[in-house]
Order: structure tokens, then sequence, then C-alpha cells
């Protein structure tokens, strides 16, 4: 697999760094847990989207774009991430936020990445839950077209073909890492919601026949149509990369055990997993995509799924910047705790 043929724009950190959990892995009384970590890409605060956008952003670039539209929910850790690089790419930038978890919260609906997405400069337009995002970004692009502009999509999350290039790349880099310190990876995990991440890693593994298993920890849909929608992107990546057929379809596990009441949604053992992270390994969380994987990593190693000698590796993919939209989930006042 040869990225250097498929343009790519330099955005991110690399390589993330890889850091063993003592402490976590102790307090766990194991496997031995490892955490990749791609919170520290650098770019907007840092999180997985900035490896995908190194791809999008250079074929936006290469079709000579003067405008990026891309789409998430309110709190989207894409949107930020896209509003910075296009800020440094000197592009306007429009965010079409979706209020899917319909919260009333200031925090949520002003704080944490929607602060950030307006310091970058981007136009925002929000959207009610339910809407169709896809037709509403072709929408704008057609307004954009006829004004005399020359518009770029991202789709919400970064998640096509060429996106998932960043974490195939994620996918190599990582094999490195563990081929430079002995270390045999028995299991990769990982928070999966538009599905590029985990695409990108099955294919980037499978493809280079190292054969690492990964289980995508979903935040929103049940197991086996986030598993569909895995593998559809996934052999379109591999077909792509000039590796067709590499991934098969039960190379592709999720898990949707620990979505709890629903998309952007803390549960109850989101917010434990959260607390144990920041206490035991001094690592901030997201609050409703790395605090539900983590919530799985840790359900499934005291349920004995990892032998005590594995070696787990949890990529941490972002996201501490909308802690602060969700203050209040976590019942903090001046007071402390409630
Ligand atoms: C987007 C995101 C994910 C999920 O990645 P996908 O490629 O959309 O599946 C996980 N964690 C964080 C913090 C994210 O922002």
């Amino acid at each position: 697999m040869h990225l250097a043929r498929f343009p790519r724009l330099r955005l991110a950190h690399l390589p993330t760094p890889l850091e063993p959990m003592e402490r976590l892995s102790a307090e766990l009384g194991g496997p031995n847990l490892w955490i990749k970590r791609d919170d520290c890409t650098g770019l907007a605060g840092g999180g997985n989207k900035t490896r995908k956008l190194e791809f999008l952003m250079a074929d936006a670039v290469e079709r000579r774009a003067d405008t990026v539209i891309t789409q998430g929910a309110t709190q989207s850790n894409h949107a930020r991430q896209t509003a910075a690089a296009a800020a440094k790419l000197d592009l306007q930038c429009h965010l079409l936020l979706e209020d899917r978890a319909a919260l009333p919260d200031e925090d949520y609906r002003c704080n944490g990445n929607v602060l950030l997405d307006r310091l970058h400069g981007a136009t925002l337009h929000g959207y009610p839950g339910g809407t169709d995002m896809n037709a509403a970004m072709e929408e704008l692009a057609g307004k954009l077209r006829d004004g005399g502009g020359k518009p770029y999509i991202v789709p919400g999350g970064g998640s096509n073909e060429i996106g998932a290039l960043g974490y195939v790349n994620c996918a190599l880099e990582l094999l490195q890492q563990a081929n430079d310190a002995g270390l045999e990876i028995a299991q990769v995990v990982h928070a999966t919601g538009s599905t590029g991440t985990q695409a990108g890693l099955v294919t980037g593994f499978r493809g280079s026949g190292s054969g690492v298993p990964v289980l995508g920890i979903s935040v929103r849909a049940a197991r086996d149509a986030q598993e569909e929608s895995v593998f559809r992107l996934a052999e379109r990546t591999a077909e792509y990369l000039g590796v067709p057929g590499a991934v098969r379809r039960d190379h592709v596990v999720a898990d949707s055990d620990y979505v709890g009441p629903g998309y952007g949604l803390p549960a109850p053992d989101t917010l434990a997993a959260i607390r144990l992270f920041a206490r035991t390994e001094g690592i901030l969380l997201h609050p409703v995509y790395t605090g539900k994987a983590a919530a799985g990593l840790i359900a499934l190693a005291r349920k004995g799924r990892f032998a005590a000698d594995d070696n787990v590796v949890f990529v941490h993919t972002g996201g501490a910047q909308a802690l602060f939209a969700y203050r209040g989930s976590f019942g903090f006042t001046d007071q402390g705790e409630s």
C-alpha cells in the first residue's frame, strides 16, 4: 500500500505517541493497555479528523476549491477540525450543524466546539435533528456555485475512501511503532461513528497482511448496521488503494452495547470511564465518543475478554474540547459535585 501516490497536505503532528497506561492496567488487573494518542494530532486541539483532512483538503486544493462545506452534530469535533484546516489553507468554511442530541443547555449550544468553530472564522448554519444533511450541503453548494464560488463538500466525519486513507496511514504508523518496540498487538479498540476511522484501520491492517484485529465501539448505530457501513467503506477504500478484496466482512467487528441513551448523550458508565481515565492516567476523553469506547474497553477487560498479558491498544480519537459543552452532565457546580 503506497500512500504517497495520493495528494496529501501535512496538517497533523505525526507520528502520534503510543504510550503504556500502567495505572489503568493495574486498576483493571490486566490486560496491558496502551493508548495511541490521536488526541494529539495538533490542529485546533487535535483529534482523528485531522488525519482524514490531510487527504480530503489536499483533494479540495487540487480541485481549486475556494470554500469547504461539511456537516455534523452541534458539538462536532469534525466540524472544528475542518474549520481550523480551512483557516490554515485560506479557504472559506461553512459548517452545517444538526441538533441531533437536542440538549437545551447553553454550554451545549455555544461552548466547546461551537466556540472554537467561531474562533476559526467558520460560518455556522443550524438545522433541526432529522434533517437530510447531505441534501442541505448540496443545496448550499448549488447556491455558492450560482454565485461564482467553487465549493468542495467534505462528507460528514470526513468518511469516504479519501478520508479513510488517514486511518490506513494510522494503521501503518502503529505497526511501525509496535515493530520498533517489539510489541505484539492482540487487539485495537476505538470509537466508531461515521465509519472512516474503522474502515481505514481495518484496510491498513488487512491490506498490509498484519491481521491485527480491530474492535469498534459504536456511538450510535446497532452492531449489524454499523459493521455493514464500515465494511462497505472498507471495500471502497481497499479498491481505491489498489488492494481490492483485502477486507472480508468478518474482519469488521463492532459492539453497540455502550451507546446508552442515544447519540450524543452520555450514559453513567460513560461518565465513570471518563473519570477513571482522568484520575488514573491524566487523560481527557470525549463525553460521548471516546468516553463510550473507554466504557466498552473497561467492561470487556473486567469481563475477561482479553488475556491478562495481551497488549490492547486503545486509539484515543480525541474530543476533550467537547467536555466544556457537557458540564451539566457531570453535575459539577461551584459547590463541588452534586
Ligand atoms: C468522529 C469521532 C470518532 C469516530 O470516528 P469515525 O471515523 O466517524 O467513525 C471518534 N471519536 C471522536 C472524538 C470523534 O470526533
